[in-house]
């Protein structure tokens, strides 16, 4: 019988990279599905940046994530861009299709996979907390999939308005700013609250996201981007109110399936890899 030796190649040009952990949950998920692939995590600068995708090109990669601070630089290296990576300005995840490279941005669809789990985005009402390049992967996805309206909530006015912009000026979702000042009140009519900004990432915990919690209610959902810890004092609380809540675990994990299904096809199964994440980080 005739052996083949050859792996699918994949991995992630970061810089930093030695704390990233998506290595150890691509591989789990690869063993799981048993697919021969391999995942790299690389530490390549802005600076080594062209060689990496020339590199991965030449040795046949099916494609690789990018993350801090190669996500926009690496659009200089592309073919294309899909949709959603045109609108948020940022790639992390490029497919080699046998040398054209399409740029993606997973970081939204993972959210909104994760939000499909406990709701439809379709005709909701959100408002994201935060203005970053979460932020905007979020209010982008969200607007693509249906959402009716948008509502960013930011300090910095610029950087809010300019999410708002592009949601208005290339999606059917209304858009609209509210300045963060002190703890913001979440209008009644909101469907879906997201947590946008690092406030509550580890190790700083502690930290509190600056709304008024008597302004949630029942029914409501209500999501976090922070992964580590899952139950952030934003979960907590909004799930003493009676609203839904979702982790921001969910969204890493999915972001990952999404990676792992443009790269091979393989729809992967989650639990695995969100295992990964609870072994690393707890539950
Ligand atoms: P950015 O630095 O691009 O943006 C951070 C945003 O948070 C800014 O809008 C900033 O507001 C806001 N912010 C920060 N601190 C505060 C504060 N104290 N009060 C109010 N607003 C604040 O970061 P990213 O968007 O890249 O990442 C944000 C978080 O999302 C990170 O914790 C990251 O780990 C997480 N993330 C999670 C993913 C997942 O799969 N779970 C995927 C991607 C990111 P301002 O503009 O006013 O400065």
């Amino acid at each position: 019988m005739a052996h083949n030796f050859m792996s699918i190649l994949t991995g992630s040009f970061a810089y930093p990279a030695a704390e990233n952990p998506t290595v150890a949950v691509m591989e789990a998920a690869y063993r799981h599905h048993n697919l021969n692939a391999r995942y790299l995590n690389c530490e390549v600068t802005p600076q080594q940046l062209g060689d990496a995708v020339h590199g991965a090109v030449a040795m046949g990669w099916a494609g690789f994530n990018c993350s801090i601070p190669n996500k926009v630089e690496v659009i200089g290296y592309l073919d294309e861009l899909a949709e959603s990576a045109k609108l948020i300005g940022a790639v992390n995840c490029v497919i080699n299709r046998d040398g054209y490279l399409i740029g993606e941005n997973t970081d939204g669809k993972g959210f909104v996979e994760s939000l499909r789990t406990v709701a439809d985005p379709t005709g909701k009402n959100f408002a994201i907390l935060g203005a970053g390049g979460a932020a905007r992967a979020i209010a982008v996805e969200s607007a693509l999939a249906g959402a009716a309206s948008i509502t960013i909530v930011n300090r910095d006015l610029g950087r809010g308005q300019a999410v708002v912009d592009i949601i208005s000026e290339n999606t059917n979702s209304t858009a609209t700013f509210i300045p963060w000042v002190g703890d913001v009140r979440i209008p009644k009519s909101t469907d879906i609250i997201v947590n946008a900004t690092s406030i509550g990432l580890f190790p700083d915990v502690d930290a509190r996201v600056p709304i008024d919690v008597d302004s949630l209610h029942a029914g409501q959902v209500v999501a976090d981007v922070i992964h580590n810890p899952p139950i952030t004092h934003l979960l907590t609380d909004a799930a003493a109110r009676g609203c839904i809540t979702l982790d921001g675990r969910g969204m890493l994990v999915n972001q990952a399936r999404v990676n792992m299904n443009l790269w091979t096809g393989v729809d992967a199964d989650g639990s695995v890899m969100r295992a990964v994440l609870d072994d690393l980080f707890g539950a």
